[in-house]
C-alpha cells in the first residue's frame, strides 16, 4: 500500500503534523530521533510515502529503498558515528518486533552493538 494513511503517526511526522526531532529530510525520506532510544544514537529513516513494511516493497520502490540506505550512511556521518560503526535494522512483522506499520530503518550507534541481536 502506498500514499498516506490517516491514522499513521509516521505519515503525520512526514507531513509535519506530528512533532519529531528531524536530523535530515528531502523529497523522498525523513530521518528523525527515535522517541525511545536503544542506543546513544537511535535514528529512524522513513520514506515519505506510506508502506506498511518491507513486505510491501515493490519493484517501483527500489529507488527509495536504496535512498534510505544511502541517507543512513550520510546521517551516520553527520552525527559522527560513521567511522566507529553503526547498525541499520528493518524489523519486519510482529515476530521481528515491528510495532509501527510504516516502513522504517533504524540507525543505531554510539555504543558497542552485540551480535546476534535478540
Ligand atoms: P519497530 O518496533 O521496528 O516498529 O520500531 C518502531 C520505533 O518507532 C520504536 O523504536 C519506537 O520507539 C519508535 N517510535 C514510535 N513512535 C514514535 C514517534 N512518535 N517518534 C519517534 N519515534 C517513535
Ligand atoms: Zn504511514
Amino acid at each position: 500500500m502506498s500514499g498516506y494513511e490517516l491514522d499513521c503517526v509516521f505519515c503525520h511526522i512526514a507531513t509535519g503534523d506530528h512533532p519529531a526531532e528531524i536530523l535530515y529530510q528531502d523529497d523522498q525520506v525523513i530521518a528523525f530521533k527515535d522517541i525511545n532510544p536503544q542506543a546513544p544514537w537511535h535514528i529512524l529513516i522513513i520514506p515519505r510515502e506510506h508502506m506498511d513494511s518491507l513486505n510491501d516493497a515493490a519493484a517501483q520502490d527500489e529507488a527509495v529503498l536504496g535512498h534510505m540506505l544511502r541517507i543512513a550512511s550520510k546521517v551516520a556521518n553527520q552525527v559522527g558515528i560513521a567511522e566507529e560503526g553503526y547498525r541499520v535494522v528493518i524489523n519486519t512483522g510482529p515476530r521481528a518486533g515491528q510495532s509501527v506499520f510504516h516502513l522504517h530503518l533504524h540507525l543505531l550507534g554510539g555504543r558497542p552493538l552485540r551480535w546476534p541481536p535478540g
